[in-house]
């Protein structure tokens, strides 16, 4: 399969997006390449970060480690293109993200690890 041998030489790199993006978490570029925030909630403070559903509502974790295993299986689901990409702006990537969020919860998580 394809995305066997795109994710193969993935790079994942941990770097501050800046002040004006602090409020984001990750970001997959393409199939190599998979940026963390140093300044986003993955480092800080992820048990009590939020995630946006596509209803508007917001999930949270129980656990840092589990809103980190969240966030790096939305990553990779963005690479092997399981779910849309993050080429939106504005609303319709936050709309495209809440999706994204929501499968990655259908399929990777039970009830028990987060709470709305
Ligand atoms: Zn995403």
């Amino acid at each position: 399969m394809q995305w066997q041998t795109s994710t193969r030489n993935t790079e994942y790199d941990i770097l501050s997006f800046g002040p004006s993006r602090s409020d984001e978490v990750a970001q997959t570029w393409n199939s190599g390449l998979v940026q963390i925030n140093l300044t986003g909630r993955f480092f800080n403070n992820a048990g009590g970060a939020q995630f946006r559903l596509p209803d508007g509502t917001t999930i949270t974790f129980d656990n840092d480690q589990t809103a980190q295993a969240f966030v790096l299986l939305h990553e990779l689901a963005h690479q092997t293109h399981v779910i849309l990409s993050e080429g939106l702006e504005g609303v319709a990537a936050k709309q495209q993200e809440g999706f994204n969020n929501q499968f990655i919860l259908d399929n990777c998580f039970d009830n028990r690890e987060y709470h709305k």
